[in-house]
C-alpha cells in the first residue's frame, strides 16, 4: 500500500556551512518500521524533524503519498513526533496527557474518551489515567508520550532518540513493545537512534548516516553482513580489516596478496585492484579440523588478550605471516582460552565482505 508512503527527494539542511543534512533520499513504506541510525551529530535530529515540520529543508522535496507537504506546519501534517525527553506537562494528569493531541484536533468528547482508553491499554497503562505524570517511572513516562502521540491516529510517527533515557534493562523491554506496538498498529514508525544494536533489534530497514548522507539502506541482516562500505562495517560493531592486492583474476576467484600470504578468494575485481577483506570478530574460527574446501586459513595467532563477555570470550590476538597483523576473535565461553596461547585459525570464503571503498 502506497498512499501513506513517505518520500524525501533531494532533501538538504544547512545551517552556516555546515550541511546537517545533505542530499537525502528515502521512501518509507506505509506500515514499515525505519530506524535512522547514525552518531551523533550525523544529522538525524535535522532529518527526523523536516519529516515533522519543525525545521524546513533549504533544498528539496518531502511527500506523503501524493501530497507535497515540504511547506506545510507541523500541526497540519499526519505526523506525529515523540522526544527523548518526552515534553509531557508534568502538571496534568496522565488522562489530560493523552488527551491533549485530541482536544487540539477538536475530537468530540466520547470519541476523546475512546481513544484515550485504548491508547493507553495499547501502551500498557490501563487504569493510570487519574496519576500525575510525577507519579510514573520514566519507563511509564514514555509510553504515556507514546499513548498520547498514537491517540491522534497519525500516518507516521517520527521517535528521536525515545528510550535513550532509560536503563538498560527497561530499554530493551519497550524496544521490543514498540516493535510489536507498531506491528498492531500498522503505522509508519521511523525512529533515530545511536545505538547499532537497538537499531537491528527493531528495524524492518536501517539508514544509516553519517555526515548528513546516507551511506547505506538496507534490513539489519544485510547491513550487518554484507555492509556496502568501510564506514558501514565499522560502525554496525567490530570488524576486522585485512587489506590486500588482487595478484590475478580468473572465473570469479582471485588471488590476494595479503598479510596473510598469498590465498584465494572469491570476487570479480580486477588484477591490482587494492580491497579491504573484512570478517566479523565471530566469523573467525579457531581449530585445525576445518574443512578443506572453502575456507582461507590464517595460521597461528597469538592470544594477547581475552575478555569474558558471558556469551562469548573476545581475544585479541596478533597473526600474520610476520605475526604482525591484530584480529579480534570471538570464542565459546567454554573455551578455556588465556593470554599466551598459540591459536590455529581460519575463515569461511563466504563469510568475506570484500569492499574497495
Ligand atoms: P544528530 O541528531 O545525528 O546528533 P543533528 O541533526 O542534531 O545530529 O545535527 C547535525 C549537525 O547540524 C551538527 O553538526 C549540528 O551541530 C548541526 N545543527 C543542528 N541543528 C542546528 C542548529 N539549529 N543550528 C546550527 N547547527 C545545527
Ligand atoms: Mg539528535
Amino acid at each position: 500500500m502506497s498512499e501513506n508512503r513517505l518520500r524525501l527527494e533531494g532533501v538538504c539542511r544547512d545551517y552556516g556551512t555546515v550541511k546537517a543534512v545533505d542530499n537525502v533520499d528515502l521512501i518509507v513504506e506505509q506500515g514499515e518500521f525505519l530506524v535512522l541510525l547514525g552518531p551523533s551529530g550525523s544529522g538525524k535530529t535535522t532529518l527526523l524533524s523536516m519529516m515533522g515540520g519543525f525545521t524546513e529543508p533549504s533544498s528539496g522535496k518531502i511527500y506523503i503519498g501524493q501530497e507535497d507537504i515540504t511547506d506545510m506546519p507541523p500541526a497540519s501534517r499526519p505526523t506525529v513526533t515523540v522526544f527523548q525527553d518526552y515534553a509531557l506537562f508534568p502538571h496534568m494528569s496522565v488522562y489530560d496527557n493523552v488527551a491533549f493531541g485530541l482536544t487540539m484536533h477538536k475530537v468530540s468528547k466520547n470519541e476523546r474518551t475512546r481513544r484515550v482508553e485504548e491508547s493507553l491499554e495499547k501502551v500498557g497503562l490501563k487504569g493510570f489515567e487519574g496519576r500525575g505524570i510525577h507519579q510514573l517511572s520514566g519507563g511509564q513516562r514514555q509510553r504515556v508520550a507514546l499513548a498520547r502521540a498514537i491517540a491522534v491516529e497519525p500516518a507516521v510517527l517520527l521517535l528521536d532518540e525515545p528510550l535513550g533515557a532509560l536503563d538498560l534493562k527497561i530499554r530493551h523491554q519497550m524496544q521490543e513493545e514498540l516493535v510489536h506496538l507498531q506491528k498492531s498498529l500498522n503505522t509508519t514508525f521511523v525512529h533515530v537512534t545511536h545505538d547499532q544494536d537497538e537499531a537491528m533489534s527493531m528495524a524492518d530497514n536501517i539508514a544509516l548516516i553519517n555526515h548528513g548522507k546516507i551511506m547505506d539502506y538496507g534490513p539489519p541482516e544485510r547491513i550487518y553482513l554484507r555492509p556496502a562500505n568501510r564506514f558501514t562495517a565499522n560502525f554496525m560493531g567490530d570488524s576486522n580489516m585485512i587489506e590486500a592486492t588482487i595478484t590475478s583474476q580468473q572465473d570469479g576467484s582471485a588471488s590476494v596478496a595479503s598479510p596473510f600470504g598469498v590465498f584465494e578468494i572469491p570476487c570479480q575485481f580486477q588484477s591490482g585492484t587494492e580491497v579491504s577483506i573484512i570478517w566479523r570478530p565471530e566469523q573467525i574460527r579457531v581449530g585445525s579440523d576445518y574443512p578443506s574446501e572453502g575456507v582461507v586459513h590464517l595460521g597461528e595467532a597469538k592470544v594477547l588478550e581475552v575478555v569474558f563477555q558471558g556469551t562469548h570470550r573476545q581475544c585479541h590476538v596478533r597473526c600474520g605471516a610476520k605475526m604482525d597483523h591484530d584480529l579480534l576473535v570471538k570464542v565459546s565461553p567454554r573455551n578455556p582460552v588465556v593470554s599466551g596461547d598459540m591459536l590455529e585459525i581460519y575463515a569461511f570464503e563466504s563469510d568475506a565482505v570484500i569492499l574497495t571503498d
